[in-house]
């Protein structure tokens, strides 16, 4: 049965802020706070985790957005350890699992798992000491597919759930259910079917990454109700973050930035393919870096013997795919980058999120050239991309689902229009898309556009964009958007003139233009869906090309009158007069040079103490 999410006024109370959570005079208060310190080794709470452990304990239905490494874990083990009855946890992957029962059972809470490729035996056990009356578990860890699957565990479930055990449902990583998020998992859809069975169990939704559809979509699937959200800044103060143009020279301009700012530190570089892993790595390596490569297609002992060497600092660098990185905890990542544009600007946001947990300055560097937009626009149509470990559901499943493949698309051309903006703080940008609103002001010029921009100017380009328009008609939409503009700024290369385009009407037109600028409108129009990328192999080879096309329903409006305005950004400039006047910087895109200050000054200390709330 086909799944069509509904976004409509879901109910949900704000709970971050509502003081009433923050109290310590709930009964379970001092236990919870002696079990956090004797059990977990804790000296406090993070912001948050003690208003959601009230909210949960308190009964009701929690929603919790935290960024990653914030310590959603503690929000639900603590909870489990100090209630009667089991704690069901839905988690997306197996080796997460483990590596959250490790650490359980060395802190002596009882826990187990169950997943489909576990001996049938050890799963009968597992389920038989569900049913006994003084079940040891205090956590069970199941994967979605063991839900939507195992009648044998909904029956246990049930079995517990009349004996009033069933203490507490947990979600983790509860984008997974949304279509609109950037980890869809098929499986996690049914989960809908626990509130049903079991209504009087609190459940409680943990992710790292929500918009506003997605909340409001997982709310609804999982039949939260009267459900408390909290939530807060998304915003990493200690990461600083930059977009440089990618070019040829991209792997000497890594090695360069590493060498300035990050020498002999430890940092990711993320890479598109498997095989830009090993490209990387080993220009790296030539460059006397420590570094190793890590993706899907290693076996399983090669990458946890990178993982470990990584953990010990035996390498520094990493390159690897989006493959490497879930439940990677190392606090002192000085460094993320990535080497071509990721796949959304949530996963980006999570990406980058990996730097710096221990709340030292690190540097998140992208490395952006829009023939990357073709290249992975490509891959994803193709199925061929690496995904994130918990986006397990397969190459047939996405290239069937055309839904899936608009909304990847989509996510893409999101990330395309945030590294072509060259005026806007970054923040701003990458906290809007969670909803969040950001004052530039506070970034305090810890990003590249913050730290460049004295002021900027808006310009109506409306008539260049028309031109463009007519430019990609005129030529009979069969070539690139790097030919478009060589065609319009009047190039007279081979290529223009073996097609006999400088006869073309609007050759040169745009003369007067700098690359950067006619090319930020050109991307602009694509980003805006009036001109449409239309991705295909170029030869026998099989090299990827694309060809500009025109999307005439929306090509419509812009005729009919719409206006395109663009932020550019100015210099100020003291004329001859001697006043100030702002002048449009030359091809701000296309100046390849780094413009980080250097690294001296530690970001603001954030020792436990100073995060916590209460
Ligand atoms: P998340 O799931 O939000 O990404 P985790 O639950 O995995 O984060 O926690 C990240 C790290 O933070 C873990 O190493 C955990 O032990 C640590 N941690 C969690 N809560 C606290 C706390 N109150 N004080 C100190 N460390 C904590
Ligand atoms: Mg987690
Ligand atoms: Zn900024």
């Amino acid at each position: 049965e086909a799944y069509i999410p509904k976004i409509i006024n879901v109910n949900y109370i704000e709970g971050s802020g509502d003081e009433r959570w923050r109290s310590r005079n709930f009964p379970w208060t001092k236990k919870s706070e002696a079990n956090n310190k004797k059990v977990f080794g804790n000296h406090s709470f993070r912001p948050n985790q003690r208003e959601v452990i009230n909210a949960t304990m308190s009964g009701y239905d929690v929603f919790v957005l935290m960024p990653t490494g914030g310590g959603k874990s503690l929000t639900y083990q603590l909870p489990a350890l100090i209630c009667p009855g089991i704690t069901l946890v839905i988690s997306p992957l197996v080796s997460l699992i483990q590596d959250q029962i490790m650490h359980l059972l060395q802190a002596n809470i009882p826990a187990a798992y169950l997943s489909a490729n576990m001996e049938w035996t050890e799963q009968q056990e597992i389920l038989r000491e569900l049913s006994s009356d003084y079940c040891k578990y205090k956590l069970l860890y199941v994967t979605p597919e063991k839900v939507a699957k195992s009648e044998a565990l909904l029956r246990q479930l049930e079995g517990l759930y009349v004996r009033e055990l069933l203490a507490r449902i947990v979600i983790d990583e509860a984008h997974c259910v949304s279509q609109w998020g950037h980890d869809f998992r098929p499986d996690y859809q049914s989960l809908g079917i626990l509130k049903q069975k079991f209504p009087n169990t609190p459940v409680l939704a943990l992710t790292a990454t929500a918009t506003t559809s997605v909340k409001e979509d997982v709310v609804q699937a999982l039949g939260l109700v009267n459900c408390i959200i909290f939530r807060q800044s998304f915003n990493r103060p200690n990461l600083w973050y930059s977009v440089i143009p990618k070019t040829k020279k991209c792997l000497e301009d890594i090695d360069k930035f590493i060498r300035e700012n990050h020498f002999d530190e430890c940092g990711i570089i993320y890479c598109l393919s498997r095989k830009d892993c090993e490209k990387v790595a080993e220009k790296l390596q030539e460059c006397g870096h420590k570094v190793a490569f890590y993706h899907g297609s290693m076996d399983p002992a090669q990458r946890a013997f990178v993982q470990k060497q990584w953990s010990k600092d035996e390498i520094n660098i990493i390159c690897a795919t989006v493959a490497f990185g879930m439940g990677i905890n190392k606090p002192d990542v000085r460094f993320v980058i990535h080497h071509s544009l990721p796949k959304s600007i949530e996963g980006y946001h999570q990406e980058c999120g990996r730097a710096g947990r221990d709340g030292q300055r690190s540097s998140c560097v992208l490395y952006y050239s829009y023939s990357d937009y073709i290249r992975v626009k490509h891959m994803i149509s193709q199925g061929a991309i690496e995904q994130s470990p918990f986006t397990g559901y397969g190459r047939a499943n996405m290239i069937n689902s055309g839904r899936i493949l608009e909304t990847n698309t989509e996510n893409l051309l999101r990330m395309v229009s945030y590294c072509e903006n060259d005026v806007d703080c970054r923040r701003l940008l990458q906290l809007a898309h969670f909803g969040e609103k950001f004052d530039s002001a506070t970034c305090k010029k810890t990003c590249d556009n913050c730290l460049k921009i004295k002021s900027f100017i808006e310009k109506d380009v409306t008539e260049t964009a028309k031109q463009l328009v007519e430019l990609v008609k005129l030529t009979g939409q069969q070539f690139s958007s790097s030919h478009i503009l060589e065609v319009y700024r009047g190039s007279l290369n081979q290529f223009v003139k073996k097609h006999r385009h400088e006869t073309v009407r609007l050759h040169g037109a745009g003369k007067h233009l700098t690359k950067g600028e006619a090319s930020r409108v050109l991307h602009h129009l694509v980003v805006e869906d009036f001109l449409v990328e239309d991705v295909k192999k170029s030869d026998i080879y099989g090299s990827v090309s694309s060809i500009l096309k025109v999307n005439e329903a929306k090509v419509r409006n812009l005729f009919g009158g719409q206006r395109i305005i663009l932020r550019f950004p100015s210099a100020l400039k003291v004329s001859k007069q001697g006043n100030l006047e702002v002048t449009p910087a030359k091809g701000s895109l296309t100046s390849g040079k780094l413009n980080l200050p250097k690294i001296d000054t530690p970001a603001q200390p954030q020792n436990e103490k100073d995060l916590d709330l209460s």
